[in-house]
């Protein structure tokens, strides 16, 4: 089977768009869709018909353009159930553990509720790509807008068991400020001041930081670390639990 392609875009003021085709079939997926015409542009530039939406939660800069593409190409929306009267034109409702075929490509759905109750992840094993959209982002995470810090905690420890190889394409483009609040709790990794200095480089281009990996967000991404020996030390919660740890540090991010 030829590889699937990926077309990654900017849209809206922070948004990533990003488009998976399979060029035997054509089939051609948006996963959101945050804004009709960069998609329309997008598509244009490769020369793509869509086929489908994967929808991973029900916000607005997620959504806005499903109707209008649905009207356009007929496209079939895949998206969370438990979101699903707020998800517009949804015609398949998954849920965590359910799986579908994508141009005879088994995609799974991961159910990470945290930045929203239903907010879901697809999962391509055979291709190792993670779609994480507003849970997992580059040396960050979703703001928790509706669950408690405990399930966000759950959630993103369902990401981080993925192989280390997996390739990661999220929902915003929030990475230098997300790189400067990691300084602050894990000032002595070097992978992280590494990895913070061409971020810094890439941006300065204009250039994206997506997509990430999981083995590199583990390293790096105070999110994932919240078992860390240093980071614990540093917060002085060596004996809290990982989901306090990770409660601590998503509660100074929201300050920082
Ligand atoms: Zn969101
Ligand atoms: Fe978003």
């Amino acid at each position: 089977m030829a590889p699937l392609e990926l077309e990654l875009f900017p849209c809206r003021s922070d948004n990533f768009g990003v488009l998976l085709h399979d060029p035997a079939t054509g089939a051609t997926a948006s996963i959101d869709a945050p804004e009709e015409q960069p998609i329309l542009n997008a598509l244009a530039r490769r020369g793509w018909t869509l086929s489908h939406i994967f929808t991973t939660h029900h916000h607005n800069d997620h959504v806005e353009a499903n109707l209008a593409l649905k009207e356009r190409f007929g496209v079939t929306i895949i998206g969370p159930v438990r979101e699903a009267p707020r998800i517009p034109g949804i015609d398949q409702k998954v849920d965590g553990g359910d799986s579908f075929d994508f141009a005879g490509r088994r995609v799974e759905v991961i159910l990470t509720p945290g930045h929203t109750l239903g907010h879901i992840c697809f999962h391509l094993p055979q291709e190792k790509l993670l779609f994480a959209a507003d849970t997992l982002f580059a040396l960050g995470c979703g703001r928790l807008f509706e669950s408690t810090p405990a399930q966000m905690w759950d959630s993103l420890s369902k990401l981080a068991v993925l192989p280390d190889e997996t390739t990661v394409y999220f929902g915003h483009e929030y990475t230098l400020s997300n790189a400067r609040f990691a300084k602050t709790v894990d000032p002595e990794n070097a992978a992280l001041l590494s990895r913070v200095a061409e971020i810094e480089a890439l941006r300065a281009e204009g250039a994206f930081t997506a997509p990430t990996t999981i083995g590199l967000e583990k390293a790096t991404n105070p999110f994932l670390r919240a078992a860390d020996p240093a980071i614990r030390r540093h917060l002085g919660l060596e004996t809290a639990s990982d989901a306090e740890v990770f409660a601590e540090i998503r509660a100074r991010k929201d300050r920082f």
